[in-house]
């Protein structure tokens, strides 16, 4: 089943909104198959951020998503990482629609809450950066067959 890579902010983190937050996708259904707190620097934020690094708020970006430690998750799911950049919303938590996590938590382009893969490819190259292999589980949970019909596992 497919995973992807979320990080909960240091804006999630200092509104104490991690409860808020995780509690959103388990509900949805999604499955943790990894989670840890960690400390990013620029090293990392430069390889995850690679497409941002000439724009004039990269230099903002880079204080704000170092100012605490940070929750990096991977979640598993069908469709997992469409799914979760729905829950997630728009950049811009001012445009984000209610509903969203932006959309409910936030007020800010920066500041947004969380970061969620865009793409499947790119959810295998994030998990990879920030997790090794023996910190992913892959474990049978007895909520399965409330969640999927057996046609919709693989
Ligand atoms: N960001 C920002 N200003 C902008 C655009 C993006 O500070 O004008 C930050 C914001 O925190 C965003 C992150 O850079 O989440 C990565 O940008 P991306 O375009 O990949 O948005 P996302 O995939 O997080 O929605
Ligand atoms: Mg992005």
């Amino acid at each position: 089943m497919e995973q992807t890579f979320i990080i909960l902010k240091p804006s999630t983190i200092r509104r104490s909104l991690v409860g808020d937050v995780i509690s959103r996708f388990q509900r949805k259904g999604l499955f943790i198959s990894g989670i840890k707190m960690m400390q990013l620097d620029e090293a990392v934020l430069r390889e995850h951020y690679a497409h941002l690094v000439d724009r004039p708020f990269f230099p903002s970006l880079l204080r704000s998503m170092m100012a605490t430690p940070v929750i990096v998750m991977v979640l598993k799911g069908k469709d997992a990482v469409a799914v979760v950049r729905a829950m997630v919303g728009a950049t811009n938590c001012r445009n984000a629609a209610p509903g969203t996590i932006r959309g409910d938590f936030g007020m800010s382009g920066q500041e947004n809450i969380v970061h969620a893969s865009d793409s499947v490819e790119n959810a295998g190259i994030e998990i990879k950066r920030f997790f090794s292999p023996e910190e992913i589980f892959d474990y049978a949970m007895d909520t399965t067959p409330a969640i999927y019909a057996p046609d919709e596992l693989d």
